[in-house]
């Protein structure tokens, strides 16, 4: 028998979770934050500690798993991290310790979480760092592997419970990219393998499978940012904000800076903690990068520099979502010494991730960039997440017996559940709507 239940991440992004049961063994895949939630609550702390593992759950930060803990944590063999993104990551230093089990992690997200756990004293979390490719067996009836995936963060792996019944995959996050600017492509070939030895079920990020088409790749990024690097005027300084994690975008924006003569400087908090976790482990070079800057008194010495010479840097810096507290912001808010104006450009590489807070904030953030009559060009950016037809190409690659949708909410699963039924799926036989707090059961 096979259970699959939702902890999160399925009736809203954010707080992934889910548990796989395979005959009383169990597997918890991802732990992560609901980022909204986050906000909200860190906006009335200096600091979170563990002591606020109670309040996070009963907050929404993290998933609530007290319950389940009681009744089934002797049944937990292994917590399986897909990618380090903080929806998916962020909550393991709170909940995984008291499981008594290996949390299971590609290279680059095991770093993150290492970070993760340093920021909150964790130091009681045995980590098993797992390469695509390699089955760890976790009993003598279940194994875990993983699948190199493309996204928007390095190392990005599907994970596969192998199981008597057949693989349980979990797709939470990706998008296939046929030219990615850093990693390889998808592992076509292990999929197809997997394929053939026979897919239970396969539970599929579902961001954009609203969207028609194709997901372009992270290679037109590039190809658009250096397009914008070389048209913004050359005597311009440039700010260019994206996302920390986005490690193959900052690599991009330093070597086409690079190459079009100007230096870089990279400033903020969290451009530190993800470029520290690529150097860590080789993904980047770390003497081809600047240090980042972080204090107020050392970006303010740089800022200087800046100043004096306009036109000859290019700065890669935080605040995309006109956060506050992020660089952008407290640029703009005059907390810097710089005064901003019209010899600026500033490139946002992102897109708004749609929540009230955060167009709220990307609006006076404009609105404060437009005052100051400095030249804006926003949206240079794909996603990370795969549209519809890439959708069906993995579907029909993959041809699991039951296909889930996940991540996105109602809207998102019920587009997903239309598109499978192109491709013969059935709902409630073959694809199934599942919501946070409920469970599938395969007798
Ligand atoms: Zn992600």
């Amino acid at each position: 028998m096979i259970k699959i239940a939702a902890f999160g991440g399925y009736s809203k992004i954010g707080k992934s979770m889910t548990i796989i049961d395979v005959d009383g063994e169990m597997v918890i895949t991802d732990m992560g934050a609901d980022i909204e939630r986050l906000v909200d609550y860190e906006d009335d702390k200096s600091y979170i500690s563990l002591k606020d593992t109670e309040a996070l759950a009963q907050n929404g930060v993290i998933p609530d798993d007290r319950e389940f803990f009681r009744k089934h944590g002797k049944e937990v063999k292994a917590i399986v991290l897909t990618h380090g993104h903080l929806d998916h990551i962020w909550a393991a230093p709170f909940l995984a310790a008291k499981y008594h089990c290996p949390i299971i992690a590609t290279q680059f997200t095991t770093k993150v979480l290492e970070h993760l756990m340093r920021n909150v004293k964790q130091h009681n979390l045995r980590i098993l760092t797992l390469n695509p490719r390699i089955k760890y067996r976790l009993s003598k009836d279940i194994s875990i592997e993983f699948v190199h995936m493309t996204h928007s963060i390095p190392n990005t792996a599907i994970s596969v419970v192998h199981t008597k019944y057949g693989a349980v995959m979990y797709a939470n996050d990706w998008k296939l990219d046929e030219t990615p600017t850093l990693g390889k492509r998808p592992d076509y070939e292990r999929l197809e393998e997997i394929s053939k030895e026979g897919i239970h079920s396969l539970i599929l990020d579902s961001t954009n499978v609203d969207q028609d088409g194709y997901t372009f790749s992270e290679s037109i990024v590039r190809t658009m940012l250096e397009d914008v690097i070389k048209k913004t005027l050359s005597n311009k300084t440039i700010f260019i904000t994206t996302f920390s994690s986005h490690i193959a975008r900052i690599k991009n924006i330093v070597e086409i800076s690079k190459k079009l003569g100007r230096q870089v400087m990279i400033f903020g908090r969290s451009m530190e903690m993800y470029l520290k976790a690529a150097a860590d482990t080789k993904i980047i070079e770390k003497g081809k990068f600047p240090d980042v800057a972080v204090k107020r008194d050392r970006i303010n010495e740089f800022l200087k520099y800046v100043r004096d010479r306009p036109g000859k840097y290019v700065i890669i810096c935080t605040g995309h979502q006109g956060e506050k507290g992020a660089f952008l912001d407290k640029l703009t808010t005059g907390q810097y010494d710089y005064k901003l104006g019209s010899d600026d450009a500033v490139i946002f590489s992102s897109r708004v991730i749609p929540t009230a807070l955060n167009i709220a904030n990307r609006n006076m953030l404009q609105k404060a960039l437009d005052d100051l009559n400095v030249n804006v060009a926003d949206n240079i950016h794909v996603s990370g997440h795969a549209s519809r037809n890439e959708h069906k190409l993995l579907l029909k690659m993959l041809r699991p017996k039951h296909y889930i949708p996940s991540h996105g909410g109602l809207d998102k699963i019920s587009s997903g559940i239309e598109m499978g039924k192109e491709l013969g799926y059935e709902l409630n036989k073959s694809s199934h709507i599942l919501l946070d707090g409920q469970e599938l059961v395969f007798d």
